[in-house]
């Protein structure tokens, strides 16, 4: 674990920046004109968004039902895991499901960076344009609700702990309450991912927010730094980062890409833009 949580060499030129050389100011260089000439702070659009009624009443119920079934699948796998004396699966379990959850996070990430548009239908205005209007104005996340960071990925979460749920009622086998275990703390892991995120870019966190950043338990803020510096194309990893490092080494994202240009789909986004 120790290598996947090393900084990689372009992060130390980060960490050596003079403060004029705020990491922010490649940021600030695209924004656009309006808003830098309506004085608000750096970072802020000032735009209030709003979802549709439907969405936001799929938001605040599935945020609800997400911890109401989150609780029931823990205590039934890790039960199952009792009484089986296979216990030791479950210490197991905590750490994959935060790689999973900074995996899955990172690929979707990725992908709402890189492919389709805001006009996509379904995806477009729900997942590609939070992505994408984040890294012109990066601190709009820090003025949004609870709800409106974690909802969108409820959506997504909620019937997945339903299926797990409903085969924990029909299954005793020991591997599968292991799997479950692992989904149903990677999806918590997922649903958090934009709570951690919201901190890597807010001032003044809690004493108890900086110890969990710089232990690397949660995304650190100067690691993320990276992902909105040029070339915009690295550390797409914001559970906790520890994936990026070696993500990165490998050339993942890339790869990816290019295995995805050999069947004809090619990326939409000018990176240097990220719009
Ligand atoms: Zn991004
Ligand atoms: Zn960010």
């Amino acid at each position: 674990m120790s290598a996947l949580l090393q900084d990689p060499p372009y992060l130390e030129n980060e960490q050596n920046r003079s403060p004029s050389q705020s990491p922010t100011e490649t940021v600030e260089t695209l924004l656009p004109k309006p808003h830098v000439a309506a004085g608000l702070p750096s970072g802020y659009s000032g735009i209030a968004e709003h979802s549709t009624p439907a969405h936001t009443f799929l938001e605040h119920s599935t945020s609800i039902l997400f911890p109401v079934l989150f609780i029931p699948n823990v205590y039934f796998s890790f039960d199952r895991l009792y009484e089986l004396e296979l216990l030791w699966l479950a210490a197991l379990a905590i750490p994959l499901a935060f790689i999973l959850g900074d995996f899955v996070g990172g690929l979707v990430h990725w992908m709402a960076d890189t492919y389709f548009s805001e006009d996509t239908p379904v995806v477009g205005a729900a997942l590609i344009k939070p992505f994408r209007q984040h890294h012109i104005f990066p601190r709009d996340i820090c003025t949004h609700t609870l709800v409106s960071i974690v909802g969108n990925v409820c959506i997504l979460a909620v019937p997945v702990l339903l299926a797990c749920l409903y085969l924990l009622w029909v299954s005793d086998h020991g591997l599968l309450a292991f799997a479950i275990l692992c989904t149903t703390l990677m999806a918590a892991a997922t649903v958090a991912t934009n709570i951690f995120h919201k901190w890597a870019h807010q001032e003044n966190n809690s004493l108890g927010v900086r110890l969990l950043q710089r232990t690397r338990l949660v995304l650190e803020p100067r690691h993320h730094q990276v992902h909105h510096t040029e070339p915009f194309q690295m550390h797409y990893c914001i559970t906790n980062g520890w994936l990026n490092p070696l993500l990165n080494k490998i050339g993942f994202f890339r790869k990816l890409e290019a295995c995805l240009r050999l069947f004809g789909i090619e990326t939409t986004t000018d990176h240097r833009l990220k719009v």
